[in-house]
């Protein structure tokens, strides 16, 4: 049989908010999605988080003529169909999926997945990793990050899939696929932070948190968290944060200063604010170095042996730092689910408004089961 009529009696109606216009609303749409080619693998989508890229793209990044766009990169599921060449998974297998990365480069064949060299196209190129749309019919674009997921079905790879056990509920896995894994990653991964070694985490919302509660891992001390928003500040503290900065009320550096009686070993920008920005690096310790989340230029060498460093993802391989972090949730070391709210599918508008106020930390939506 050609592919091409192969691919076409395979195809399935889903289900899928799209994006049309900058600043949104996202519609739930009928779309048709092609069937899995022989590397790909065709997952069920149970819940997606919501991410800060995601709401970015909706608000700042979205350019009407790229044409309508299925956002989301934080699904979990389950797998309905593997392509003929792909080994390790099938149908049944719960799965959370992660950033997509080509698996050939040298930083890949040297388990360095988020400096591959392919990183921006296959995350953010809206296509196959071998070219191709699989929702041309619709007209819409998909495949980011290698999922989409906000949908009920997506296309995925083994580059992008962990498996997970199936006693804990997908919903609250999804996360663990993008935020949770950046800004705990960052601290375990990235800066390998130290036992006794003190860190400022300067905002706290998903990834800020999950960066706090690997610094509570590591037995990093004192942990600071900044942020505007008492509540977050309350939970920082709840999940490993020694002190909390208020930066609406307080003076940052006098009050780091006061905690540490120097600067910070370690810091965590997150918060993309300029005075935020200059501070984590500014309050370091002699040798100390700042980790730099929000692609915020400045990298670099700084005085005094100091370094800055842009983060993606956590420096993190999917495959291994997924299972780790479940494993620390099992032991109650990461308490995700304090993290989580959980919304139906037709209200992704109100979740993405609620994250942006900051009244949810983490939105995760409950995608198949909240479909008729
Ligand atoms: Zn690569
Ligand atoms: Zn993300």
């Amino acid at each position: 049989m050609r592919k091409a009529a192969r691919d076409n009696e395979q195809a399935q109606t889903i289900r899928a908010a799209v994006l049309r216009h900058r600043g949104g609303p996202l519609s739930i749409e009928t779309i048709e999605m092609e069937g899995p080619q022989d590397d790909e693998v065709l997952v069920r989508i149970a819940a997606s988080g919501i991410c800060h890229t995601d709401i970015s793209y909706v608000n700042e990044w979205y350019d009407a003529s790229e044409g309508p766009l299925i956002l989301g990169h934080e699904g979990a599921g389950i797998v309905e169909r593997a392509g003929k060449n792909v080994k390790g998974f099938r149908r049944g297998d719960h799965v959370v999926l992660s950033y997509q990365s080509c698996g050939a480069c040298g930083a890949c064949r040297s388990g360095r997945p988020a400096d591959c060299r392919d990183l921006y196209e296959l995350n953010f190129g809206f296509r196959r990793p071998g070219g191709g749309n699989a929702y041309l019919r619709s007209g819409v674009k998909g495949h980011f990050f290698g999922q989409s997921s906000f949908a009920t079905h997506t296309l995925a790879t083994v580059r992008n899939l962990v498996k997970v056990k199936k006693d804990l509920p997908l919903e609250l896995l999804a996360p663990l696929g993008c935020g949770l894994q950046t800004g705990a990653g960052t601290v375990m991964n990235s800066l390998a932070v130290k036992a006794g070694k003190s860190i400022a985490v300067f905002g706290t919302g998903s990834v800020g948190l999950a960066a706090i509660m690997a610094a509570r891992i590591v037995g990093a001390a004192p942990i600071v968290g900044i942020d505007i928003l008492p509540k977050r500040l309350k939970l920082a503290r709840e999940l490993g944060a020694t002190h909390t900065i208020d930066s609406r009320r307080e003076d940052v550096a006098t009050r780091i200063r006061d905690i540490t009686g120097s600067g910070v070993d370690y810091s965590v920008e997150g918060t993309g604010n300029d005075e935020m920005f200059r501070l984590s690096m500014e309050l370091l310790n002699p040798g100390g170095t700042a980790a730099l989340l929000t692609g915020a230029s400045g990298p670099g060498r700084l005085p005094g042996g100091r370094k800055a460093l842009s983060i993606i993802q956590g420096d993190a391989v999917p495959q291994l730092f997924i299972p780790q972090l479940i494993s620390f949730y099992r032991k109650g070391l990461f308490p995700l689910d304090r993290l989580v709210k959980f919304y139906d599918f037709k209200q992704i508008n109100k979740a993405i408004a609620d994250s942006m106020r900051g009244s949810t930390i983490k939105p995760v939506l409950r995608i198949s089961s909240s479909l008729p």
